[in-house]
């Protein structure tokens, strides 16, 4: 990969908080790409490192081989959308769209131009005349997306750029956005501390952890083969055993023999202590075969999925299991759970 965005070996803190503990990343022009983590990861800093609202106690950062690291945000190449959108309320639409052009300074005729035709993209030429009050926090969105692109920065930043909507909208804004991209062809770099945002949505996603770098990986990677114990919990949750390896999975003084395997044998060796996580939805109930047994918990039904917590004896947290369709336990009700050797990692 070419890269086109680079940050080599970042640091910040402030005072004795390490926001940033020496973060290095490569991103490709056109990529979609997100920073994924926990509150106080050190997203938000990365991002405002990259837009030049933040300066780095040391390392650089690279954008089209030009070392940008202390170039004022004004002369980046280089658009942030934040949060709140900050739409101006007196102003209409395309007004508020038209407002970075002409502190530029363009001339009339190409903002006009400009602003219709990102008006045309997003869907707004109907709502051109509207005020922001009139709008929905979709269309709200959008405004500020096409405030962001119209000015057709090489690098635009979005800042958890659908946290203000409900979840419907969400999930439309979330194919949206991801069409949008496509289409403008800018490279996206997106923060976000929802896992399911950032999966729907970018090619590739740096988890972030204590302000460093977890893994870099494509969403599918980092659900299949995490690489530390950070993303296996935080990309789609896991339920974790303790144990010693064994040729056929793990060995649990508590909980008997568990099948398992592994993608990296250099990773585990037999005879030595290893932990097993397996997926929720890797688990069946009552399917005939038992690999351990336990008392459900508590039951909950989310539409599509239905999500059981299993206590079993000897394992101090409870286990959790997600089924297609609705719950076909109850609480108290005595279950085994059994799942392949080959769905553990
Ligand atoms: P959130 O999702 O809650 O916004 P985040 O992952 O974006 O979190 P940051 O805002 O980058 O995290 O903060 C990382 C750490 O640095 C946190 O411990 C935060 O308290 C600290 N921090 C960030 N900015 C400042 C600042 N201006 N002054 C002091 N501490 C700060």
């Amino acid at each position: 990969m070419t890269a086109f965005l680079s940050l080599d070996g970042v640091r910040r803190s402030f005072g004795d908080v390490t926001a940033l503990d020496g973060v290095s990343l490569d991103v490709a022009e056109g990529e979609f790409f997100a920073l994924l983590g926990p509150s106080g990861c050190g997203k938000t800093t990365l991002l405002r490192i990259l837009a030049g609202f933040e300066t780095p106690d040391s390392g650089t950062v690279t954008l089209a081989g030009e070392d940008l690291t202390r170039v004022p945000a004004h002369q980046r190449p280089v658009n942030l959308m934040f949060q709140s959108y900050a739409l101006f309320p007196h102003l209409s639409v395309e007004k508020n769209i038209a407002y970075g052009l002409h502190r530029e300074g363009l001339p009339k005729a190409e903002i006009t131009q400009r602003v219709g035709e990102v008006l045309e993209r997003v869907g707004l030429a109907p709502a051109a005349k509207r005020r922001p009050h009139q709008l929905s926090g979709g269309q709200r969105q959008r405004v500020a997306l096409a405030r962001a692109i119209v000015k057709r920065p090489r690098l635009l930043l979005l800042d958890e750029p659908l946290s203000a909507l409900d979840r419907k909208v969400r999930a439309e804004m979330q194919l949206w956005l991801k069409q949008l991209q496509h289409e403008v062809g800018i490279t996206f770099v997106v923060v976000t501390h929802d896992q399911e945002e950032a999966m729907s949505m970018a090619d590739r996603i740096a988890v972030l952890h204590q302000g460093a770098v977890e893994q870099v990986d494509s969403p599918v990677a980092l659900y299949g083969a995490p690489r530390t114990w950070f993303v296996a919990d935080f990309i789609g949750g896991n339920n974790f055993f303790s144990g010693t390896a064994t040729e056929a999975g793990l060995s649990s003084e508590a909980l008997g023999q568990l099948p398992g395997t592994t993608s990296d044998q250099s990773a585990v060796s037999v005879g030595e202590p290893a932990v097993l996580a397996v997926r929720p939805e890797q688990i069946t109930l009552n399917d005939g075969d038992s690999v351990l047994s336990g008392t459900v918990l508590d039951v909950s039904f989310y539409g599509g999925t239905s999500r059981i917590a299993v206590e079993v004896p000897g394992h101090g947290t409870p286990v959790l299991v997600h089924r297609h369709g609705a719950p076909v336990v109850v609480p108290q009700q005595a279950v085994d759970l059994s799942w392949g050797t080959a769905d553990a990692v």
